[in-house]
């Protein structure tokens, strides 16, 4: 087994059960790796997760405490736990696409409105893979997927102008980043910064589905062509390319730090008891 899997994976949890190819475990092993070299234990961190593969293939593996919630509940789970939890613990959410920002997108808006310190992994997979392929909020545009055989026409979240990362940073989030899962560790690095941030912070990992998007879309299931695909695409110089890429790296990362929601509440519940004292 793997030095960081058996460091802080349930050993019952290892083989994953994700398709042999999936990118999943890469964006898993990235977050280990940055708390690895935050010098954090499992007792530091509690995990939690959402619904779909994402979920799924992370569930229950942590060897701390984790919990799982349905979609876009588990930002309203991890709030009542930043209440409960020493402010140094960290939370550290695994999350899919829809999770984030389809089904459970207002959930994610009204927890970064409020400032809740925790750090979001979304594991972005194009769409709908657990439940066969169908096209979601951030498949490319004219995909052929299980639900658009004649290519995906419904606008997506990031494509001709749109970026949801925007839609996030407008409602207050503190820092934000986006990586593929091919990169190496200038992603660990962010999700590092993402940890270390006091506040809400958000990483975007996009990783290939072998068996649902990369089947239909480029109608090869050889994990190469998928991962050859996503490296093609992967773009940390910033710099404008045609067609579909993805530009990687610290998206944003607030100088004026906002109150963190949990610290806010804890301040003013003391005076509401000093005032009810008095
Ligand atoms: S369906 Fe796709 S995303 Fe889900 S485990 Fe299999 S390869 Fe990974």
């Amino acid at each position: 087994m793997d030095y960081l899997a058996e460091k802080f994976l349930k050993a019952k949890k290892i083989p994953s059960t994700a398709c042999s190819g999936c990118g999943l475990g890469q964006v898993h092993k990235k977050v280990l790796m940055a708390i690895d070299e935050l010098g954090l234990g499992s007792a530091d961190v509690v995990w939690g997760t959402g619904i779909g593969c994402a979920g799924r293939q992370t569930f229950n593996t942590w060897k701390g405490d984790n919990f799982a919630g349905t979609h876009g509940r588990v930002y309203a789970l991890a709030t009542g736990l930043r209440l409960a939890l020493q402010p140094e613990q960290k939370i550290v959410l695994t999350v899919g696409d829809g999770d984030a920002f389809g089904i459970g997108l207002l959930h994610l808006l009204h927890c970064i409105r409020r400032n809740v310190d925790m750090t979001v992994i979304v594991a972005d997979n194009f769409g709908y893979q657990s439940t066969g392929g169908q096209y979601g909020y951030t498949t490319p545009s004219g995909s052929i997927t299980d639900s658009s055989p004649y290519g995906m026409q419904d606008p997506n979240w990031v494509q001709d102008g749109r970026d949801i990362l925007d839609i996030l940073k407008s409602a207050g989030a503190g820092f934000l980043a986006r990586h593929t899962s091919v990169e190496g560790q200038n992603a660990v690095e962010s999700i590092k910064q993402a940890i270390n941030f006091k506040g809400f912070s958000l990483v975007h990992i996009v990783y290939p589905c072998v068996t649902n998007f990369f089947g239909k879309a480029l109608g090869s299931r050889k994990p190469v062509d998928a991962y050859r695909w996503l490296k093609e695409r992967t773009n940390p110089a910033q710099d404008n390319l045609e067609g579909i890429t993805f530009t990687t790296g610290v998206y944003h990362k607030a100088l004026d730090k906002r109150q963190e929601f949990s610290e806010q509440m804890r301040k003013f519940t003391g005076n509401v008891q000093k005032r009810c004292q008095s």
